[in-house]
């Protein structure tokens, strides 16, 4: 017997956030199902919008944007998925691994495109960080902002001299 292909990272999440929302009393419905595997495929964060348009486009659940908001607000209340602002006035949100394994997002200040970023060494200086405070740290927020390679290349496009 060969191990199945794991393409999916967050499979251990969904059967996590499936348990979690039985023993919290919540049935497995439509929706949540729908927004729960949305959630788990995704390698980073989405807004309701995303999540909602993504759902469609799949044609085969019709899941309503209020019920995205109430899945997504319920999961978030379970700690199953964090909520993510960028102070942009929207909401993002992504599964929370069980493990507290998570990632930190650099975001764009030209075209808002995010992408995450993992970086052990930051980890373990902001848990440094954290014990000096005599606070009991129990999570952070990091986030990067900047031009990505597409707006930083075409801003500078003229400035640049080829090399040679
Ligand atoms: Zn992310
Ligand atoms: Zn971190």
């Amino acid at each position: 017997m060969t191990a199945p292909h794991q393409d999916a990272p967050s499979a251990g999440w969904l059967d996590h956030a499936r348990t979690e929302l039985a023993r919290a009393g919540h049935r497995a419905g439509g929706a949540r199902t729908a927004v729960l595997e949305q959630l788990a495929g995704a390698g980073c964060c989405q807004t309701a919008q995303e999540i909602h348009d993504l759902l469609r486009g799949t044609d085969r659940r019709r899941v309503g944007i209020a019920s995205v908001y109430r899945v997504l607000d319920q999961l978030v209340g379970l700690h199953l998925v964090t909520k993510i602002e960028f102070g942009d006035g929207v909401s993002r949100f992504e599964a929370a691994q069980p493990g507290g394994h998570h990632h930190h997002h650099v975001v764009c200040t030209g075209c808002g495109r995010v992408d995450p970023f993992e970086d052990r060494d930051l980890e373990r200086a902001i848990a440094g960080s954290g014990r000096r405070t005599g606070f009991e740290v129990t999570d952070h927020d990091v986030v990067l902002r900047g031009r990505c390679p597409d707006c930083a290349g075409s801003r500078g496009a003229g400035e640049v001299s080829p090399p040679g």
